[in-house]
């Protein structure tokens, strides 16, 4: 029954293929948008600024042809927030963090530390051990229990609390409510991310988190009665006249709180919280099906099946905006009303004890070191980036052109206009070969007269290279050519 495995960089090659015309198609359809509706100059601005920015996105990749192959290499991404192909490539990249990560701390460890005249317990992470209080003697080592959150806030057609687009209002409770002391005696941190849909009555604006929580039995249940009351009651809105729950919201509450052996029963539990804050939050622990399709509750987080779950709630971070999977469509004037909004936004974050995490963090990555980080074969990793190889070219080629035939096993296949319009690099190694595609990237991204600016934020490593005005001219006539206008 089971098929021959593709292998990893056609398979790579053929996502970014894919996602590369879904941009363009993407494009195309705000295009048609554009001008049939009458669109404010700022929205217009936003608009054509990430139609450019998804046009853009890895038209330029890097392609090598050897004797008798056809490899990808590397594309030159545009990194917005509503980007189908650097989506992708932020779930590729967040995954390989985290499964790492998850190898290299089975647990926590505590240390004692200085606070004026006395010392206090931290809890820190193995990696901030060796890094940052290695001096610092282990007292004990910490069982942790990875935990699914989700929060809502209680909104209607206006929004919440007067703000109709309410993402700034929701992170700043959100923030508040990580430094109360409840809340930090039993999570110690985490990683969170926001998102964003719309329906009749309004934007429906949510948080998934994956938080770090303290191991014990039946634990779940203690832990969500604390966050319920803390997120109820940040979350109260003035503005909402609610004075009484249904009796529906005060079933599935009660449900969802659970039985604690000596605690508060929970009809009692409900009293205290208020009828015009949020009531619709989920706390799950982390769980594998079985055959049956049963869940099963694991807190040990090692083996394939239980990493493919915990890596399933934090790739939904990176799931594009305004669009609707199950249907295959773009909700274009959703994704055109998002943009002004989502410059400048921090939608992704880190907290708590994963907050200092550098082998977490996301950012600040050339694609160089992405590229090493990226390979994916032994063979890739062992030819090294820097040897020159023999037979080998490099060029640049535009996605939307390269195909990947089932019968053919899924090989590299370049149209005909795809290899018109290929531009030839003189490089004789990968390394080398990258730098000239991120040479040409910068130029795209340059205006016409240099500015001592930051064309392309974590990618400055490039930016002592120069460029001929001819030389300039050339790349410049060849990638519009390529790219398409
Ligand atoms: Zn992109």
């Amino acid at each position: 029954m089971s098929e021959k495995p593709i292998n990893p960089n056609r398979r790579r090659s053929g996502k970014i293929s894919f996602l590369r015309r879904k941009n363009q198609n993407l494009v195309d359809q705000l295009n048609v948008h554009t001008e049939n509706t009458v669109l404010n100059e700022e929205t217009k601005t936003y608009v054509s600024k990430f139609v450019k920015n998804v046009r853009d996105c890895a038209s330029l990749s890097l392609y090598e042809q050897t004797a008798t192959d056809i490899k990808h290499i590397s594309s030159h991404t545009c990194d917005h927030k509503l980007c189908f192909i650097c989506n992708y490539l932020r779930q590729k990249k967040i995954r390989r963090k985290y499964s790492l990560w998850f190898d290299n701390n089975p647990h926590f460890l505590t240390i004692l530390k200085e606070k004026g005249s006395t010392y206090v317990e931290k809890v820190i992470t193995i990696w901030q051990h060796e890094n940052k209080y290695s001096e610092y003697e282990i007292v004990s080592r910490v069982k942790f229990e990875v935990m699914h959150l989700l929060l809502t806030v209680r909104h209607t057609e206006d929004g919440f609390k007067g703000e109709k687009f309410y993402q700034k209002e929701f992170r700043r409770l959100f923030n508040l409510m990580r430094k109360k002391e409840e809340w930090l005696s039993w999570v110690y941190g985490g990683e969170f991310g926001f998102e964003i849909t719309k329906k009749e009555n309004g934007y429906h604006i949510h948080v998934h988190s994956m938080i770090f929580v303290k191991k014990g039995y039946r634990n779940r249940n203690k832990i969500y009665r604390m966050i319920f009351e803390l997120w109820n009651k940040a979350t109260v809105d003035e503005t909402n006249d609610k004075k009484e729950f249904t009796e529906k919201e005060l079933t599935a509450i009660k449900k969802n709180c659970g039985n604690i052996p000596n605690w508060e029963a929970p009809e009692d539990f409900v009293k205290r919280l208020k009828p015009n804050g949020a009531t619709r939050i989920r706390l799950e622990g982390l769980y594998i099906r079985d055959d049956d399709g049963k869940k099963i509750y694991v807190t040990e987080y090692t083996g394939q099946n239980v990493m493919k779950s915990l890596l399933e709630i934090i790739s939904y971070h990176f799931e594009p905006y305004a669009f609707d999977k199950e249907n295959d469509e773009f909700d274009v004037p959703l994704m055109v009303e998002l943009l002004p909004y989502m410059f400048n936004l921090r939608i992704y974050d880190r907290f708590g004890i994963l907050h200092s995490e550098s082998p977490l963090a996301m950012k600040n990555n050339s694609l160089l070191s992405d590229l090493e980080e990226a390979l994916e074969s032994k063979e890739e990793l062992e030819g090294g980036l820097e040897k020159a190889k023999e037979n080998s070219n490099f060029s640049i080629i535009n996605p939307v052109y390269v195909y990947h035939p089932k019968h053919d096993d899924y090989r590299i296949t370049i149209n005909e206009k795809g290899l018109n319009l290929r531009i030839d690099l003189s490089a004789s190694n990968t390394k080398d070969a990258v730098e000239e595609m991120s040479r040409m990237a910068v130029m795209m991204h340059q205006e016409p007269t240099p500015k001592a600016s930051n064309p392309m934020p974590g990618n400055t490593n490039f930016h002592n290279h120069d460029i001929s005005s001819q030389e300039r001219a050339y790349f410049e006539e060849q990638i519009n050519d390529m790219i398409g206008e």
